[in-house]
């Protein structure tokens, strides 16, 4: 049994009641959707609104004839290739058949006919028609993705453009952005420039008026010794040691000052002999403390020597100086890291609050009074531009009472980016500048 939805229709046209009982007779077992009319404007109704696998038009026919009723059928576009089947009673002449394909007939058959031989022929026409459809139908899906195949190439392509414009737009601001940064990065060079230059002035400016106050409060002291009395000899020497203070701390500040790769030779330094001269120069705190600096195997860097011996000065001379009770230990040390090599100072001193960690590396910034520990609070801050100078970092771990470690890290040498950088930097140096180009 065919499924209804597989069912097609078949158009029996006859105006004899009887044939068209006797032509659903012999379809009916093809299981098809037979639909029987018995006149010319009738089939023409039916086929306004459903498809037919087949027609069987009868021509000899009251009113509209099976020729009429044809020719009709066939100007309509949706039947220009509907199979029509012409059933006739009387006898086939030549011009009758002749007419009947020339309308587009596909058979003649002449009543009465064989059953079987009808039948045979309308299933042909169904199986035709059937596969018809299904071609349809598969050009129509085909023609579907086609147009799916092209909306998506469409819509990949509008992406693709969107994207593109999307980076170019990217890179624009990316490329503005840098820009301005380096823009911002020169300017900043040089303020900080002018800036070191202006404290290297003014503090090299300073010490001039600052010695001949010294010098004459000392005259005034020398000649009137026996003039003055106690509290005036007093005052002087308050007057005299707070211009001595100052001097160190304008001292400090030129000695921040003066770091800087201005005129200073990057080259390899072996650290092993950079912390022995400043043991030697230590000599005499070491003797006093009856302090130990245990210093470990040291790798040598590719730095400023006099900065890096600056640091590690500042460094073991500070471990030293911020000691409790016990004699002073130190141990200097370093290790290997992926970029860097990573430089140690720990002490067994007073240590630090954690709250001071960060504001220690600052100009001018001290924990102690003078009278508690001698300094000017420069020796860190110094410490931290030497550091960040040779591209590295530098923090402090400790605990108050348990002592305090000082680390810096300093990158390890590469000679080929370091070429690289240089070369890059070449590109922006202007030709007249090139042959001062530092290290
Ligand atoms: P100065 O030594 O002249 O005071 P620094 O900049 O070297 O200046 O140090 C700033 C402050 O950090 C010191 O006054 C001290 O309070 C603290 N500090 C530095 N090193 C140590 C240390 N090894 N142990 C304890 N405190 C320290």
């Amino acid at each position: 049994m065919i499924e209804n939805e597989t069912r097609v229709n078949i158009l029996l046209v006859d105006d004899e009641p009887a044939n068209l009982l006797a032509l659903e007779a012999v379809l009916e077992s093809l299981g098809q959707n037979l639909v029987k009319t018995s006149s010319g404007v009738e089939a023409l109704r039916h086929l306004i609104d459903k498809d037919f696998a087949v027609i069987l038009l009868d021509v000899m026919m009251p009113g509209m004839d099976g020729f009429e009723t044809a020719e009709l059928i066939r100007q309509r576009d949706r039947n220009r290739h509907t199979p029509i089947i012409f059933l006739t009673a009387i006898g086939k002449t030549e011009t009758a058949m002749f007419q009947g394909y020339a309308l587009g007939a596909i058979d003649y058959m002449v009543k009465p006919f064989d059953p079987g031989v009808l039948r045979s022929k309308v299933s042909v026409l169904v199986d035709i028609y059937l596969k018809t459809q299904e071609v349809i139908r598969l050009n129509d899906e085909l023609r579907l993705e086609n147009e799916n195949r092209k909306r998506t190439e469409e819509e990949l392509r509008r992406s693709e453009e969107m994207l593109k414009n999307l980076n170019a737009n990217l890179e624009a601001r990316v490329a503005k952005r840098t820009a301005a940064v380096e823009e911002s990065s020169r300017q900043l060079t040089r303020i900080n420039e002018e800036l070191e230059q202006f404290v290297y002035a003014s503090s090299h400016d300073l010490q001039e008026p600052l010695r001949t106050m010294t010098s004459f409060l000392e005259l005034i002291e020398r000649r009137n010794r026996d003039k003055l009395d106690e509290d005036s000899k007093r005052f002087i020497e308050f007057a005299v040691k707070s211009a001595e203070h100052m001097r160190s701390l304008i001292n400090g500040l030129l000695e921040y000052s003066r770091v800087t790769v201005k005129e200073k030779k990057f080259k390899n330094v072996d650290c092993n002999l950079v912390v022995k001269r400043v043991l030697e120069q230590l000599y005499a705190s070491l003797q006093e403390s009856g302090g130990k600096v245990e210093c470990l195997p040291l790798p040598e860097v590719y730095g400023e020597p006099l900065l890096l011996g600056q640091l590690f000065q500042n460094l073991i001379g500070n471990a030293l100086k911020f000691r409790n009770e016990l004699p002073p230990r130190v141990e200097v040390g370093a290790e290997k890291r992926e970029r860097e090599w990573l430089f140690w100072v720990k002490d067994n001193g007073i240590g630090i609050e954690p709250r001071f960690f960060q504001q220690i590396f600052r100009l001018f910034q001290r924990l102690h009074s003078r009278a508690e520990y001698p300094g000017a609070g420069l020796g860190l801050a110094v410490c931290r531009k030497t550091v960040e100078l040779h591209g590295g970092k530098i923090w402090c771990e400790s605990e108050l009472e348990k002592g305090s470690s000082f680390y810096f890290t300093i990158p390890i040498y590469d000679p080929f980016s370091r070429l690289a950088d240089e070369e890059s930097n070449l590109e922006t140096v202007p030709e007249s500048k090139k042959s001062e180009k530092r290290v």
